[in-house]
């Protein structure tokens, strides 16, 4: 991994090292480069430069996740796909998709790496994902150049009120994952471009310490490339956007019987070579 970047305090900075230290980009940089996390992605490059050479100051605070902010706070867009795993296609009983079947959770659903989840209804339910974020945008961007447009990767919670999500005919799931805290991404963004394993890459998810989910991305329908290419032909990529990549099999909703989501539950969701989110339903 060579870049970490995580928000602290609303402002970029790279995690360091085993111990997770905490360097403030901009004070690093000598002013060089931003304090905003949106921006440090349209010059990744150098923010990559920078982890290379940095000299961590003898006073650098730890990454703690419940102190982190959304290390992605303002993108344009966000993208997320659905039935994007076989064996969670199956359990929904979906057939396989032909191209990604894309929708979009809104910004203001965007949570800290440590946030709490509100709980409405009684059918909110996990879906943990790898989170894609974009470095350098653009249109009709070729599957085998896909990984250089990507800065790193979130572990993610696609958070899903069912009841909402599936009332319409035929269902819009763009509400039913966008309320308040439904999106928690983090613990920052890990850049995995020199990653040998970066295609298979265990995903899982623990409610209150049980394993729910836990699947390698090579599981995947349509490749993280794939997306990112399928969605350039249709809309253009902005540094900083985020594709939510699918769920593994394991939702509360697939189980027999279902078994949703109750404040007080606590969802730990795991990517490998990245890191780990703790949300705590409210
Ligand atoms: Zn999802």
């Amino acid at each position: 991994m060579t870049v970490r970047l995580a928000s602290f305090r609303g402002r970029a900075h790279l995690v360091v090292g085993q111990d997770d230290l905490l360097v403030d980009i901009e004070q690093v940089s000598h002013g060089l480069l931003p304090n905003d996390p949106m921006a440090c992605f349209t010059r990744w490059d150098e923010v990559r430069s920078l982890a290379r050479s940095v000299v961590v100051p003898g006073n650098a605070p730890k990454a703690i996740l419940d102190t982190l902010d959304c290390p992605v706070p303002q993108p344009r867009q966000m993208f997320a796909i659905g039935v994007n795993y076989r064996k969670h296609a199956e359990e929904m009983g979906s057939t396989l998709p032909n191209n990604p079947l894309t929708f979009a959770k809104f910004q203001s659903s965007l949570n800290a790496p440590g946030g709490d989840i509100p709980i409405v209804g009684d059918t909110c339910d996990y879906e943990s994902e790898v989170v894609a974020v974009i470095s350098v945008g653009g249109r009709e961007i070729a599957e085998s150049e896909a990984w250089d447009h990507i800065a790193g990767l979130c572990a993610g919670q696609d958070i899903s009120d069912r009841q909402l999500q599936l009332s319409g005919t035929p269902p819009q799931f763009s509400l039913g994952k966008s309320r308040r805290g439904f999106a928690p991404i983090g613990p920052w963004v890990g850049d995995v471009r020199d990653h040998p394993k970066r295609s298979d890459l265990m995903i899982g998810c623990a409610i209150n310490g049980e394993v729910r989910q836990s699947t390698s991305t090579n599981d995947m329908i349509f490749d993280i490339p794939q997306l990112v290419s399928y969605l350039s032909t249709i809309c253009e990529l902005y540094p900083g956007d985020i594709i939510f990549t699918g769920t593994p099999s394991g939702v509360g909703h697939g189980r027999k019987p279902p078994v949703y989501l109750h404040p007080g539950d606590v969802i730990e969701t795991t990517l490998e070579g990245v890191g780990t989110l703790r949300n705590r339903c409210i």
